[in-house]
């Protein structure tokens, strides 16, 4: 199979959309995309020469926290912890023209000329997908790619949930999610959170959606197959949604916490789903 060069992934990224000056919030998938020398650099240095110096690009450098038990210290979040969510944005922290958001589990990294702006602010004190609003008063677009199907939706949909009370008021006990961090002085902290994403396994019902609403592009970036919406857009239409269905997002998967228990409208299905993650234990394993 062919290497694919810097000048490929540039002409992909223009191909679906993307444009000098654009906002860019972005997950991917590198190992879908294809063989290249630094897969990381050469992927992030084809988006940025795609948007330019008037462009910024974005994305989710969320790190773990613990759930009903004690946080780590030794585990506690700081600028430099390292990010669950894939090479991407371990890249982007490493570079030197990267920024990156405070919230203790969900913060952003990003590059280019609004890059401060977007992430300043967003801390232990924020909601946690603050950053996205940003993205939305700026015009931005959302890609995802090689992870469409295995990691479906866009960060938009989280922050619909917020706007709509749902990710404060639907989950059974967000607190129990926590960490520490190292605050400005140096100082271990612990924190809590109050708002938490619901389930996004099943955010690719709202695919059909975009493309009733015409606003979906889909290409190849590489050999991966990516969308690409306008945040803004598919922020009203993922808000519409969910203010019509809450349980819209919920996903089928029996095995699935939040959908089987963790949120207060489906609460009654913790004793059936605790048999089954018994059973799955001690009968299968
Ligand atoms: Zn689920």
């Amino acid at each position: 199979m062919k290497k694919l060069l810097e000048e490929d992934l540039i002409s992909d990224f223009s191909n679906i959309g993307i444009s000098h000056g654009d906002t860019i919030l972005v997950r991917a998938s590198l190992g879908a995309v294809g063989r290249m020398e630094k897969k990381a650099e050469t992927f992030i240095n084809a988006l940025l020469k795609t948007i330019g110096t008037d462009g910024t690009l974005i994305s989710l450098a969320f790190t773990s926290g613990s759930f009903f038990r004690k946080p780590k210290k030794d585990d506690a979040f700081h600028l430099g912890k390292r990010s669950y969510a894939g090479a991407l944005p371990n890249a982007m922290l490493n570079r030197d023209d990267s920024f990156r958001s405070k919230h203790p589990m969900c913060s952003f990294v990003a590059i280019g000329k609004n890059a401060e702006e977007i992430i300043s602010g967003h801390n232990e004190s924020s909601s946690s997908y603050e950053p996205v609003r940003k993205v939305l008063d700026l015009d931005g677009k959302c890609i995802l790619v090689g992870c469409v199907g295995s990691s479906p939706g866009f960060t938009t949909t989280h922050l619909a949930e917020y706007d709509l009370g749902h990710s404060t008021k639907l989950p059974v006990f967000p607190w129990l999610y926590s960490t520490y961090y190292i605050d400005d002085s140096g100082k271990h902290k612990i924190f809590r959170r109050d708002d938490l994403g619901l389930c996004s396994n099943s955010f690719n019902k709202f695919y059909s959606i975009y493309v009733q609403n015409e606003i979906l592009k889909a290409n190849y970036i590489g050999n991966a197959y990516s969308v690409l919406v306008p945040a803004q857009k598919a922020y009203e239409l993922e808000n519409i949604e969910l203010s019509k269905n809450k349980k819209f997002n919920v996903c089928k998967s029996k095995l699935c916490f939040m959908c089987n228990g963790g949120r207060w409208d489906r609460a009654y299905l913790l004793p059936l789903f605790v048999c089954r993650r018994l059973m799955k234990k001690y009968l299968y394993s």
